[in-house]
């Protein structure tokens, strides 16, 4: 994990199947589980395109962690149950 204390245009980001993530200044707990979902192959809720994707939703339009909805004020914390199912093996 890297926290630079700059503005960015995001909070943070990582890559897939990776072991890092970066946050910016204005990163928050959300952030931190966001993008460490990300480097765990979790994307987004709204992106139905990825092949890791089981369901697509409307963005903004949950709460959970791998949404955008934290943009609109919608603080984001939850998973949902197939989510879980993918990270789950992976956690140590
Ligand atoms: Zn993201």
């Amino acid at each position: 994990m890297y926290f630079i204390g700059e503005e960015a245009s995001w909070n943070g980001f990582s890559y897939f199947n990776s072991k890092f993530g970066v946050y910016f200044e204005g990163h928050n707990k959300g952030t931190v589980a966001h993008e460490t979902m990300h480097a765990m192959n979790l994307p987004h809720t709204f992106d139905g395109k990825s092949s890791s994707a089981l369901y697509t939703y409307e963005v903004y339009k949950t709460n959970n962690l791998l949404d955008y909805s934290h943009h609109i004020g919608i603080e984001r914390h939850c998973l949902f149950l197939w989510q879980w199912k993918i990270l789950n093996p992976k956690i140590r």
